[in-house]
């Protein structure tokens, strides 16, 4: 057993699992899976999140995600950032764009300014971004070939896509996580977008709190099976890979258990 894995994205803070996580975490630990990153989405629960992520010793990542990208203006979220980046350095995320909740066109050109506003501070900054896509793989290659990544680079959670687009995500500078998609019957274009990306930007996450996967973090490992099995290695050799991408991502100290 590995001493570490990394797990790209358990939204930890869910009160769905408040009763449960001191399990879970336990769970997580003793399979070797000691890293995660949180990250925020609903504005009001972004103070919960760094909570979260200074008790179970969590990375963290903030930032306007695109289900709610429509209840803050420009001026307004360059404030929250602002005061966000003061507290301590991390990822911006989730951010992106979301085709369930872009059902007209001003809540589409909403979810476009913020995911580029979003963009643009974290080049502006040098952090990496934690980027969340659903139904806007197209959409997201798009904008951000024209806008351009942060030179730290940026985490694709949960991809979806096929190995085309991955090879064009990486090429753009992403790293993709692979969540319980992998797990699908529906999932074969992400196992063959893992089995064809290129080694170091390969990452997992368990998407936590997931149907697919109740041990939370723990369920890393059925995650790292399926890649390993494509990719003709074992599952501790793939944590450890993926550990050693993650925290080569985050390496510009986003330790929520740093802020000042
Ligand atoms: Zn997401």
């Amino acid at each position: 057993m590995p001493s570490h894995g990394f797990d790209t994205l358990a939204h930890l803070d869910d009160p769905r699992l408040a009763a449960r996580l001191p399990a879970l975490l336990e769970r997580a630990r003793a399979a070797g899976i000691t890293e995660w990153l949180l990250a925020g989405a609903d504005p009001e629960r972004w103070s919960e999140v760094e909570r979260a992520g200074a008790a179970t010793g969590g990375h963290v990542a903030l930032g306007l995600h695109p289900r709610w990208a429509a209840t803050m203006d420009s001026k307004t979220l360059d404030e929250a950032l602002a005061r966000l980046y003061a507290r301590a350095p991390r990822v911006v995320g989730e951010i992106g764009l979301d085709a369930r909740y872009a059902t007209n066109a001003q809540e589409r050109r909403a979810q476009r300014a913020a995911f580029r506003a979003q963009l643009a501070w974290a080049r502006s900054q040098g952090r990496p971004v934690l980027v969340h896509a659903v139904r806007s793989t197209p959409e997201v290659l798009h904008l951000v070939r024209r806008e351009g990544l942060p030179a730290a680079g940026g985490i694709w959670h949960g991809w979806s896509g096929d190995p085309s687009q991955a090879h064009e995500a990486v090429q753009l500078g992403f790293s993709l996580s692979f969540g319980p998609l992998l797990l699908t019957r529906s999932g074969r274009k992400v196992q063959a977008s893992a089995e064809v990306v290129s080694p170091e930007h390969i990452l997992l996450e368990s998407s936590t709190p997931h149907p697919a996967l109740p041990d939370g973090p723990a369920g890393l490992w059925r995650l790292a099976a399926v890649v390993a099995d494509a990719r003709g290695l074992t599952a501790p050799e793939i944590l450890r890979l993926t550990h050693r991408n993650a925290m080569r991502l985050l390496l510009v100290g986003t330790r929520s258990d740093k802020m000042s």
